[in-house]
């Protein structure tokens, strides 16, 4: 069992971030919840964030989840014209150069 916290959320994003996915930093926020094991992409009114829990099983599941909402911060910021599924193939696509990095993206944890 691993505990998070914000810091450890930031940098984590903050590397996927500048390699992948190049989400202006004032969009990556992050709240720690009560929801072991799994996060959210949350949006209102034009303000995202995204929700981690407080503890994970290990840091792989809690990178797996991490990564997955910031590819929904960037689906949201980069709307795939024809693929408005949130877990569609515009998704998964990002395994291709995710799991080089020991990250892989699923549906449901
Ligand atoms: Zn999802």
């Amino acid at each position: 069992m691993i505990k998070t916290n914000l810091n450890t959320c930031y940098k984590t994003a903050n590397y996927f971030n500048k390699m992948f996915f190049e989400i202006p930093r004032k969009h990556i926020n992050f709240i720690l919840v009560e929801i072991p094991e799994w996060g959210n992409f949350c949006e209102d009114n034009g303000d995202v964030w995204i929700e981690m829990g407080k503890t994970y099983p290990n840091y792989n599941l809690f990178k797996n989840v991490l990564v997955h909402e910031l590819v929904h911060m960037y689906q949201w910021l980069n709307p795939d014209p024809v693929d408005k599924e949130d877990h569609g193939p515009s998704f998964f696509r990002w395994n291709r150069y995710l799991t080089e990095y020991g990250v892989v993206l699923e549906e449901r944890y």
